[in-house]
């Protein structure tokens, strides 16, 4: 069976296809500059080089079918025609409280998602738009909504509410969410598969540090806490974004600097983080440089990157009532030795002990701690698309 996974961003689509007997990537890629100057298809096949393909691509609907166009193509296609994939799995930001798990996309959850813009104003909007040209071009099979929200509504409510009048929460639903489930929710089932015991007795940290960064804590294979809140913009420190904040900084600022809320919104989300503190990156790799290289703001942002997510395995350690392994993921994660040992050093009193050997790889699984470490620390490169096709395929299973 042969799944088609959908990410659509503004301005961006990316794209994958599996064959779900052997779980493999049969093709994938990235449409880009969609509506602007410029746009392109990115199209891999297997394990071939990228092709790409220069076309003026005015909306997400010639988007999409250029995609199917590539994947049928004669010579470089994966797909006899289009009839071949028997399900869409689409990736959507926010589900609100609607959902805890995927689902079959019909007009109800469509209502749904509508009504989650308000909570995700960037984000929900594309997604809502992929879908609909997805259903269009493609009217005959199921199309399953994977939510960033979903994995992490089973935290309990003292987790998930922010201590504000409980009217804002009934009113507009103002409470934490949290984001990247999806990931999270991956790398801890592979965490355990690691391990080789059942997810249901495992306590597990996972830390998903990329551009975008949050840690949750994973107690019976379920989320019952994480780091990024109502936005993505709590929790750690990131490459833009500054993540948790004394509240009153925003008023503050609002007054002696005269900022509108859009503002100091652009601020927190895209100025701050570790580009802020540093001045010279949001990238960790130009930040390793300028630190090698003397720059003191630079050292500053990584030492303050990974105390904050040392913060987190410390807090979350505590909310589960120990802790069996933290998982690292994402570009970040999984590339840089240095922060996974900065993060871990000091975390002994926990029984985190790395071993510096098997900590010297990147993006591959691997189990890093030492032997008698007695928590274990865990790298697991993340595979948002394979968890989208494993749910949409579970379901179109029914
Ligand atoms: P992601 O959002 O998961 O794609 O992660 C992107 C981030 O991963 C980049 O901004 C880099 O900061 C970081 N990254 C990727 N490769 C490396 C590397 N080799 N060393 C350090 N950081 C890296």
């Amino acid at each position: 069976m042969k799944v088609l996974v959908i990410n659509c961003g503004s301005s961006s689509l990316k794209y994958q296809v599996f064959d779900m007997t052997t779980e493999t990537v049969l093709a994938k890629g990235i449409v880009e500059r969609i509506g602007i100057d410029g746009s392109f298809l990115k199209y891999r096949r297997g394990d071939e080089d990228n092709i790409t393909i220069e076309a003026e691509i005015p909306n997400h609907e010639v988007a999409i079918k250029l995609v199917f166009d590539a994947l049928t193509h004669e010579a470089y296609g994966v797909l006899r025609s289009m009839d071949e994939i028997a399900a869409v799995g689409h990736r959507v930001v926010h589900a609100g409280e609607k959902y805890a798990s995927s689902v079959v996309i019909d007009d109800d959850v469509m209502a749904a998602l509508r009504e989650c813009i308000d909570l995700a104003p960037l984000h929900n909007p594309p997604n809502i738009m992929g879908i609909e040209v997805a259903q269009k071009l493609m009217p005959n099979v199921k199309h399953v909504g994977v939510f960033d929200t979903a994995f992490h509504q089973t935290m309990p409510d003292y987790a998930y509410m922010y201590a504000l009048p409980y009217e804002y929460y009934e009113k507009h639903k103002v409470r934490r969410y949290g984001f990247h489930g999806t990931s999270h929710k991956y790398v801890s089932q592979r965490a355990a598969a690691m391990l080789g015991r059942p997810i249901e007795e495992l306590k597990i940290i996972t830390c998903h540090l990329g551009n975008g960064a949050s840690v949750t804590a994973v107690k019976g294979g379920k989320s019952v806490d994480t780091s990024m809140g109502f936005t993505p913009l709590e929790g750690l420190i990131m490459g833009t974004r500054s993540g948790d904040l004394d509240p009153a900084v925003v008023t503050f600022l609002q007054e002696k600097e005269g900022f509108s809320s859009e503002q100091v919104n652009n601020l927190l989300n895209k100025k701050s983080g570790v580009l802020g503190i540093s001045g010279v990156s949001s990238d960790f790799r130009s930040l390793e440089e300028a630190s090698d290289a003397g720059n003191e703001r630079a050292a500053l942002a990584m030492e303050m990157f990974a105390y904050r997510v040392r913060k987190y395995i410390g807090a979350y350690a505590a909310a589960m009532g120990g802790v069996d392994a933290i998982v690292f993921t994402a570009g970040l994660g999984e590339n840089s030795a240095l922060m996974r040992e900065k993060i871990c050093a000091g975390l002994e009193f926990l029984g985190v002990k790395i071993d510096a050997e098997k900590n010297n790889v990147r993006g591959r699984e691997v189990d890093f701690s030492a032997a008698d470490a007695k928590v274990r620390t865990l790298l697991v490169p993340t595979n948002e698309e394979l968890m989208i096709a494993r749910d949409t395929l579970a379901l179109v299973r029914g």
